[in-house]
């Protein structure tokens, strides 16, 4: 499947600066990590070494799967699609009930990795049939450099490009990233500072306001994912704050996805969130305007997709499988003819003459030496 290589390389990140008493500010999300030589930031994949910051994350993905695309989450982005998926140790959040916490809190050196250069990553992708790439189990915003590179040869091939993301990044390095990407599911955690600040050991506004340079300076395709913990952030009052916003801020479609939380990490006291809580928070966001709720991590009626014309089926779904889709490739309803919000063309697949160019030049990178 993926060829990987064992040598490892160290590649120069970008978004720093040398600061006057010698160490490094990383600018890269909003924690603005000033870092001594030898040590690393908060995400623990940036480094400090002899003066120039390396991300140790570039071509050393822990994980890599493929999945359907279901599983990102994204309901309204080529549904019923597979997805190659990949993600690196480390995160820039500090998430108490992280359900990926093997990788994510884990140092580079602490986890199993393949060597996988970014033209082996899309050339997976094409072996497997999978119309786009996902960068994705940890915080891919942390190894953006890796993600660019991925996402330029993805879309030299035809590819599509995928974040799924907390949402912790900042300006000076947004439009950078997200340039290269055409659709991202945004985590929004909850809608308190308070949950934010004691559960994820960040702040709640400096994602609001990516959420909204995403929705109004970019045409990157967004859904948002808010997993619902018990007592924590479950609150009907809190749920319809956050609806709130989204209508003013964002608009009515933005698909939305309620996701079950399960006792894990740091938060193994907690219960597994009743599927009631997820039926009730879908009402209120319904009933509030929102055109496209979901719920996920249960096997539930609110897994499809209901169209707002109409409001019958238009896309059924089991968990992450898809059994159905009644909506057109120019995303109107086939029962209606209702616009329905998001991406249904699926991208035509690179020819044989460019995957054997591809071939030729994975091969080429492999004997080469990047930036060391
Ligand atoms: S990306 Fe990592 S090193 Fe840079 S500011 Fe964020 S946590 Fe710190």
């Amino acid at each position: 499947m993926v060829t990987a290589i064992t040598a490892s390389k160290l590649y120069e990140a970008r978004w720093w600066e040398t600061l006057p008493n010698g160490k490094l500010h990383c600018y890269l999300c909003p924690r603005h990590c000033h870092i001594g030589e030898g040590l690393t930031g908060f995400c623990f994949i940036r480094k400090n070494i002899g003066g120039k910051l390396y991300n140790l994350g570039y071509a050393q993905p822990a994980a890599i799967q493929i999945d359907p695309i279901e599983k990102k989450p994204l309901n309204h982005f080529l549904p019923g699609t597979k997805i190659l998926s990949l993600g690196t140790a480390g995160c820039n959040m500090g998430c108490f009930f992280c359900q990926n916490w093997d990788i994510s809190k884990s140092k580079s050196d602490q986890v199993s990795s393949n060597h996988l250069e970014p033209e082996a990553a899309v050339l997976a992708a094409i072996e497997y049939d999978c119309p786009s790439l996902a960068f994705t189990y940890n915080e891919p915003t942390i190894w953006g450099e890796y993600v660019i590179d991925i996402a330029r040869v993805a879309h030299e091939m035809g590819l599509r490009t995928v974040m799924v993301t907390n949402g912790y990044i900042t300006r000076e390095a947004l439009h950078d990233i997200y340039d290269h990407i055409d659709a991202a599911n945004v985590d929004l955690k909850a809608f308190t500072e308070d949950f934010y600040s004691k559960m994820t050991l960040t702040h709640l506004q400096p994602v609001l306001d990516v959420l909204k340079m995403l929705r109004k300076e970019s045409s990157v395709w967004i859904e948002l994912t808010t997993l619902l913990i018990p007592a924590l952030n479950d609150s009907p009052d809190e749920i319809k704050k956050l609806c709130g916003w989204i209508l003013q801020n964002l608009g009515d479609d933005v698909p939305l996805h309620f996701t079950a939380f399960h006792p894990d990490f740091k938060l193994r006291d907690k219960p597994h969130t009743p599927p009631e809580t997820l039926h009730r928070a879908r009402h209120i966001a319904m009933d509030m305007g929102l055109k496209y709720v979901y719920e996920g991590n249960i096997v539930s009626e609110g897994a499809n997709t209901i169209c707002p014309g109409c409001r019958r089926v238009i896309v059924k779904r089991s968990w992450h499988a898809v059994s159905d889709v009644r909506i057109n490739t120019d995303g109107t309803c086939q029962f209606c003819g209702y616009k329905i919000s998001g991406y249904f063309k699926k991208p035509v697949m690179p020819s044989r003459g460019a995957i054997r160019v591809l071939r030729e030049r994975v091969e080429a990178v492999q004997g080469a030496d990047r930036v060391i």
